[in-house]
């Protein structure tokens, strides 16, 4: 392949953009709009709606390859480009993680514990599955929802649930039983197209206002835990006969046990870390994956923690540039707003004996 396409022109595909041109491949980026932050670094951008017709065929006419950085590419898009060009991660994928109910069945399919669900499609649904769940819960929209937008927390039945249904859009919402955990991992994984399966080592996320804040590695896990994590990843990832980098998100029970929150089919904020602390990026993993390369090595040298720069964050910038441990990456993004990611910093430590 010569040519990657990349529907979507966010930070995510600015950092695929990136690696790709380091390994002499040219980008073509699908999006509307028009100063994006991937627009400075793809070699071209097509700029129209992302299932637009006659984009889709200039696309699919000038790449060898089709990838995306956002999980919610309209699948019909995403079929038709994969009609005439290879499309990675495949179509099924994007099917598999833009609702949740169905990630959660996909996932159950795969004998990968989730949380407890029932599908909420009227008033009447939320109130039979709170009692079901005793009063607690995460209320979600089925489709959309990032960064905790489009939810709403139960705590206990003294919780009242009046109009929460109209409240989230009286759009298809899911209920999820509330997860007791003790922390929250992600893994980073790679599937290459023969098959062949890499993972980054788990990271520990902690969330402030529902953005992600900061990703610590190595995990305070356990290396079973670990262990769990990477077969959850090898059989989402065959399951799906999946090419690329996938983003896969798990509670952790006080006894090690993992339940899986969510599974994002792109690279993932959560592996930011892998640029600075790893030989080979998640963004470089990702690219050589569809372009049909060999995967690269994904161990780790130090030790890291990942701090996401949102909003006024980014006025920082000038004091962690003059720290010798951290590396700085920023999106390109002129202006800020609160709860907009700007950038992220990776600091690093030489690594402990803890490896998992
Ligand atoms: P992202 O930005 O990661 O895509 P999102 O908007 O898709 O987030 P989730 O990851 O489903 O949302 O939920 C956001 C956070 O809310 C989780 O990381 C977790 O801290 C909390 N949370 C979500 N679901 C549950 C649950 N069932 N029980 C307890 N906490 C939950
Ligand atoms: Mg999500
Ligand atoms: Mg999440």
């Amino acid at each position: 392949a010569k040519t990657i396409g990349i529907i979507g022109g966010g930070q995510l595909g600015r950092m695929l953009a990136i690696a790709a041109a380091r390994l002499n491949f040219r980008t073509v980026i699908l999006e509307p709009q028009a100063d994006c932050p991937a627009a400075q670094l793809a070699n071209r951008q097509i700029t129209a709606a992302y299932d637009d017709p006659m984009a889709l065929v200039e696309l699919a006419d000038i790449c060898d390859v089709v990838t995306y950085e956002f999980e919610n590419v309209p699948v019909t898009a995403a079929e038709t480009l994969a009609a005439s060009v290879p499309v990675y991660p495949p179509p099924k994928a994007l099917e598999a993680a833009q609702d949740r109910l169905v990630e959660k069945r996909f996932l159950n399919g795969c004998g990968i514990s989730t949380a407890r669900f029932h599908a909420v499609d009227s008033q009447a649904d939320l109130e039979l599955a709170l009692e079901d769940f005793g009063g607690q819960g995460v209320l979600k929209t089925r489709r959309l929802g990032y960064d905790g937008k489009g939810q709403k927390v139960f705590r206990s039945v003294a919780d009242s649930a009046d109009g929460a249904y109209a409240a989230l859009g009286a759009v298809p919402l899911i209920l999820e039983s509330f997860v007791a955990f003790e922390r929250e991992v992600s893994i980073i994984a790679a599937r290459a197209t023969d098959g062949t399966v890499v993972c980054f080592d788990p990271a520990a996320n902690v969330h402030r206002n529902g953005i992600l804040h900061t990703s610590t590695v190595p995990a305070a896990i356990s290396a079973q835990t670990a262990e769990a994590a990477r077969r959850s990843a090898e059989t989402i990832l065959a399951a799906l006969n999946y090419v690329g980098v996938i983003g896969i998100e798990f509670f952790v029970l006080a006894d090690g046990s993992l339940i899986a929150n969510e599974m994002a089919p792109r690279v993932h904020n959560s592996g930011h870390w892998t640029e600075a602390a790893c030989v080979v990026s998640q963004f470089e993993q990702h690219i050589r994956a569809v372009a049909g390369l060999s995967l690269g090595n994904a161990d780790r040298h130090s030790d890291c923690v990942l701090q996401n720069l949102i909003g006024d964050d980014i006025l920082a910038v000038p004091d962690w540039l003059r720290r010798p441990d951290t590396l700085v990456h920023l999106y390109g993004k002129t202006e800020w707003r609160p709860g907009r990611k700007m950038g992220h910093v990776t600091t690093l430590t030489p690594k402990s004996s803890i490896s998992n």
